[in-house]
This record gives structure tokens, C-alpha cells and sequence, in this order.
């Protein structure tokens, strides 16, 4: 180790930054953050250390510097951009003993700061001990995304509790349960911001905690499940919060419609427990209930891992109901669901104002029992998406030309959105089927309905003269119903977790 990281505490101690340009403002502005009472010394100061100074953060003196000037400070910065300056700085404090950093300049530094991750009050600090300040910051930036962005305040949380706890649980006891709140449910829900919803179930915790012999010495509480969206298949499209919980989880039930990518990112030794459903089959679902509820029973954290987003065409609705049933925590976690995911990778803009002023998610999978209004799906500007719906694709055509959609109406087929074998079609509602049956599409795939489907990234925002351009699309798309792409349309996805209900919801445009 070449340097010890230490934290200096610098609340309402003195500080000298030498020189009053862009890189000086940095450092003072970093210990004014840590509650130092910082001066600084240059004969010409920038307008953004003049202001801090009318603020009264901050002292001026403009003067060039002198040794002198280092009397009383705990710590020294050496910012100036002139070597001889700096070196003069450096010396000056280091006869008084007195920490120094030299920007940019190790040798002449007694310490480095380091690159940081402030969550306060909760710091990372990461150095390259000067040999890679580039790599430090990548290493930075790695972290950042793995710290949720509220975890200072699950540190202020827990910290406002730590004096309940200790006048509750025995030490032996106190440590497993602090560890269960800062990764358990607790913990979740403060980083989620629902503070109040932390503290209830914090107070259920504790009681339960002093209450059971297992806590008390150290064993395994109650488990909690948490419902992930894992987005469209790309595993970058994952959020971070469901990057963070799958790091934690003990156990995963995921579907087929997760790909191995988004499973890699799963901590190394969890237990992994494919659960994908066949089309229609009903039972599944219970099985999967009573797996979910199962494993929390044993104390593990268990992740159930949907394509998508949970509560889009995802049975997530029955799956919390069955966990609330038997009094086990989750939390839900929601994803990029498919239609969004396609519709950004094919450059088709879901609404559009001259175009779409609603967008609605509808299920092809229950088309017999009129749940869905054809009538109001084959209306002009909006967009329709279709999910589950590609291999009833001629039945899904037939009805929306019998409720009164045009002919011409443009649609796109887009197959395994956001993975590498992509593919997107594009055509009118009378050509795709065979477009669609030609290319051999299979599940996973998305039927999108609506003028939005004509346009194409290069051309769909051109501005003014668009609506003519939109019509002109339209003329020319049913020639051009193109299969691009791609090698292989192989996995037999899941066409269907069985939903019978459709979501109407148009979003506003
Ligand atoms: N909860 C999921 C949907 C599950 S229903 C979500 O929010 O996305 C399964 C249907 O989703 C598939 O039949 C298909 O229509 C659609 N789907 C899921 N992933 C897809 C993908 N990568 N590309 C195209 N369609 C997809």
C-alpha cells in the first residue's frame, strides 16, 4: 500500500488552497463541502471563488504567497499551475508538519485526494496511489453504478435506530439483524424512498427479532421476495436497481424469456431455478406461486426474474398476491417492458404529435372471449401493440379489418427486440401476415399497429412538412415490407404467459 486512506475531519477547521484559478475552485469547493473554514491566497481570484467569498464561505487574501501563509492550517493545496510556486507551498507546509497536496504533482505531495463516490454520510474513496488517476475514475464510475443512490439515506435510517436496537436485541442478535435490514426488505424500501413504508416494517422486524429464539442467536429471519423487471433481453436495459438486487439474491426463478446475459449478472453462487411456463398452461403459475413462497419460507432472498416489466402481461398481480397472502415482503422492481424496447430499437416512436396520441398494450393471446374492443383498436391516431400476438397474426388482421381499420394500414413486426438477432418487418395489416409467415417469425415478438410504423428514423422528424411525408410513407411501405437482417430465429420463446385480460390504457401522447 503506498498511501493509508484516512478521513480527515475538517468541520470547522482552517484550510489554505494556494491559488485562485479553475482547479483551485475544485478543492475548495470539496473542503468547504467536508466543512472546512478554507482560505485562499492568490493575487488574482476567478469570479466563482469572488462569489463564494460573498457568500462567506470563504476568505480572499491577495497576496502572493508566503510561507507564512500556511500558520494554522490543518491541511495545504497547492494549486496554482506554477511549479515554483507550488514547490515554495509545499515546502512551507511541510516544515510545519502540515498535510500537502500539489495538484497534479505526487512528489511534491505529502497526500493525494482521492477519486470519490459521496453518498454522505456514507464515502467511497479510490486511488491509483497517482499511477492511474484515468483507472481510478473507471473504477469510480463501476461503483457509482452499483451504489444506489439513496444509500445515505439507509445510512441516516439505520443510524436514528441504532439506539432502539441496542436497548432491544443482545449483541450476538444485533448484528445478523442490522445485516437483514441494510439488504433485506427495510433496506429496500428506504433506498426506493418509501421512508415510511421502511419504518413500519423496520418496527415489525424488531419486534419480531426480540420476540423469536432464532434471531436472538444469530439465525435465519423470514425471507422476502423481489419481483424484477429484467427488460427485453438486452442486459444492459437492465435498471441498476435490478442489477443491485440480483447481486444479492440467494435463489432466482427466472422465465424463458430471460436471456443468459441478464443472468450472468446474478451473484456467482445463486441458485438458479428455470420456472418458463408452455403456452395456456394454468398450472404453472400455481407451481411458481407456491415455489416463490417456499423458498422465503427457508429464509432466502429470492428473485423472480420476468422478462420485461412484472406487472405488464406478466402475472406479477398474482404472484404478490399469493406472497401478501402468506405475509412474506417483496418488493417490485419494474422493467422495460418489450413494446418500449422494440419501439426504441426499431426508431418507431410510440406516440407522435401529429401521428398518435395514444399508445395501448394489448394481449393477442385471449381473442375469443371480447375482452378486447376491436372497434376502438382499429381507430386512427393511436398505436397499438400487440403483445403475444404473432401466432394468431391472421386472426388479430381479421378482426381489426372487420371493425373498420383501412387496408393500408401500416404495422411492423418486431422479433426479439434488443437482442442481436433482432429482426423488424415492416408492411399494412393485408400484407404482414404472409410477410410475417414467409420470414418465419416465432416468438418472442411484437405486432405494432399505426402510422408511427411508417416512419423511419432518418426521416420521422423532419418537422413541418411531415403529415404529407407520413402519407407519402404510407403509399410506398406495402412494397416494401422488408425482412432485414439476421441469421438464425430459432428459440422457441415464450409466446405465452397466459394473460386474458387487456390493459386499454392509452398513455398521453
Ligand atoms: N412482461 C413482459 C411481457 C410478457 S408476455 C414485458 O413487459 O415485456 C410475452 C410477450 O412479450 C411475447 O409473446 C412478446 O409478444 C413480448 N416480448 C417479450 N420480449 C420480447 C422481445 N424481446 N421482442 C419482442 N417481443 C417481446
Amino acid at each position: 500500500m503506498d498511501y493509508l486512506p484516512l478521513f480527515l475531519k475538517l468541520d470547522g477547521r482552517p484550510a489554505l488552497v494556494v491559488g485562485g484559478g479553475r482547479v483551485a475552485a475544485r478543492k475548495v469547493e470539496l473542503l468547504l463541502r467536508a466543512g472546512s473554514r478554507v482560505t485562499v491566497v492568490a493575487p488574482e481570484v476567478s469570479e466563482e471563488l469572488q462569489q463564494l467569498a460573498a457568500q462567506g464561505d470563504l476568505r480572499i487574501i491577495r497576496e502572493r504567497f508566503a510561507p507564512p501563509h500556511v500558520e494554522g492550517a490543518v491541511v495545504v493545496v497547492g494549486a496554482t499551475g506554477i511549479r515554483e510556486v507550488n514547490a515554495a507551498v509545499s515546502a512551507a507546509a511541510q516544515a510545519k508538519h502540515i498535510p500537502v497536496n500539489v495538484v497534479d504533482d505526487p512528489a511534491a505531495s505529502t497526500f493525494i485526494f482521492p477519486a470519490i463516490i459521496d453518498r454522505s454520510p456514507i464515502v467511497v474513496a479510490i486511488s491509483s496511489a497517482g499511477h492511474a488517476p484515468v483507472l481510478a475514475r473507471h473504477v469510480r464510475e463501476k461503483l457509482e453504478a452499483l451504489l444506489p443512490a439513496r444509500l445515505g439515506a439507509l445510512a441516516r435510517f439505520m443510524g436514528a435506530r441504532r439506539e432502539a436496537v441496542k436497548r432491544t436485541l443482545r449483541t450476538p442478535a444485533r448484528r445478523s439483524f442490522w445485516e437483514r435490514i441494510a439488504s433485506g426488505i427495510v433496506g429496500q424500501r428506504v433506498l426506493a424512498g418509501d421512508e415510511s413504508g421502511a419504518g413500519a416494517s423496520f418496527e415489525r422486524e424488531l419486534r419480531t427479532s426480540s420476540l423469536t429464539r432464532s434471531a436472538a442467536t444469530g439465525g435465519r429471519g423470514l425471507g422476502e421476495c423481489y419481483l424484477i423487471g429484467a427488460g427485453p433481453g438486452d442486459p444492459d436495459l437492465l435498471t441498476l436497481r435490478a442489477l443491485q438486487l440480483l447481486q444479492q439474491a440467494d435463489v432466482i426463478l427466472y422465465d424463458r424469456l430471460v436471456p443468459e446475459g441478464v443472468l450472468e449478472r446474478a451473484r456467482r453462487d445463486a441458485e438458479r431455478v428455470f420456472v418458463g411456463k408452455e403456452a395456456g398452461n394454468h398450472t404453472a403459475q400455481a407451481r411458481i406461486n407456491e415455489l416463490l413462497v417456499r423458498y422465503a419460507r427457508q429464509g432466502l432472498r429470492v428473485a423472480r426474474l420476468k422478462g420485461g416489466d412484472p406487472f405488464v402481461f406478466g402475472r406479477g398481480g398474482e404472484e404478490i398476491e399469493a406472497l401478501a397472502a402468506h405475509g412474506i415482503p417483496y418488493i417490485v422492481v419494474p422493467g422495460i417492458t418489450a413494446a418500449l424496447g422494440a419501439a426504441a430499437s426499431a426508431g418507431i416512436p410510440l406516440t407522435h404529435r401529429k401521428v398518435a396520441q395514444s399508445v395501448t398494450f394489448v394481449t393477442g393471446h385471449a381473442l375469443d372471449d371480447d375482452a378486447l374492443d376491436w372497434e376502438s383498436l382499429a381507430r386512427a391516431r393511436q398505436t397499438v401493440v400487440f403483445y403475444m400476438g404473432v401466432t394468431h397474426l391472421p386472426r388479430i388482421v381479421e378482426k381489426l379489418l372487420a371493425a373498420g381499420a383501412p387496408a393500408e394500414y401500416p404495422v411492423a413486426v418486431i422479433e426479439r427486440a434488443t437482442l442481436p438477432e433482432q429482426r423488424i418487418l415492416r408492411g399494412t395489416l393485408t400484407s404482414i401476415s404472409a410477410t410475417a409467415a414467409d420470414a418465419g417469425v416465432t416468438p418472442p415478438a411484437l405486432l405494432v399497429i399505426g402510422e408511427v410504423t411508417a416512419l423511419t428514423a432518418a426521416d420521422s422528424f423532419i418537422g413541418a412538412e411531415f403529415e404529407s411525408f407520413s402519407r407519402a410513407a404510407l403509399a410506398t411501405t406495402t412494397t416494401t415490407a422488408t425482412a432485414a437482417v439476421t441469421s438464425t430465429a430459432t428459440a422457441a420463446a415464450a409466446a405465452a404467459t397466459a394473460v386474458s385480460v387487456a390493459a386499454p390504457e392509452g398513455a398521453a401522447a
